[in-house]
């Protein structure tokens, strides 16, 4: 296992826009207030949702919409660079009105009703994902 150890900094506590794009929302947040390297957790409501399954045979993706109101149960994940850009990895678990739930890889066309995000920002490392051959994934570089 290889590691990083940050340093806690400022904590955001946010109450996302209706209608907004969940996470876009995280992305240009985390890029108005420059944020290298965070982590955060949100919970909510959502009027669609847009899920990914990663098929570890393909190495691709394979995107699940659900088109209906949904709670937001749950929604973790972090943010880091690829190249100088801002990337958000997050995984949400939603729940529809019978309480059956879905999960999933965090696409974007995740449309809010309600959201609220905390969102905790760690200093003292540069987090950065690069191109892993073995996974077909962006994993975190370790220098
Ligand atoms: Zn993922």
């Amino acid at each position: 296992m290889k590691f990083l150890e940050a340093n806690l900094a400022r904590v955001f506590i946010c109450r996302l826009d209706y209608e907004s794009d969940l996470l876009e929302s995280i992305r240009r947040f985390a890029e108005e207030k420059g944020i290298n390297a965070a982590v955060f957790s949100a919970l909510g409501a959502l009027k669609n949702a847009s899920l990914a399954f990663y098929d570890q045979k393909t190495k691709k993706y394979v995107k699940e919409k659900i088109s209906r109101p949904l709670e937001l149960l749950s929604c973790i994940g972090n943010i880091a660079k690829i190249d100088g850009k801002t990337v958000v990895h997050a995984h949400i678990v939603v729940s529809d009105s019978e309480g059956r739930a879905y999960g999933g890889h965090l696409d974007v066309e995740t449309i809010i009703f309600s959201c609220e995000l905390f969102l905790t920002e760690l200093r003292g490392i540069n987090l950065k994902r690069k191109y892993d051959k073995t996974t077909g994934l962006n994993l975190f570089m370790f220098e």
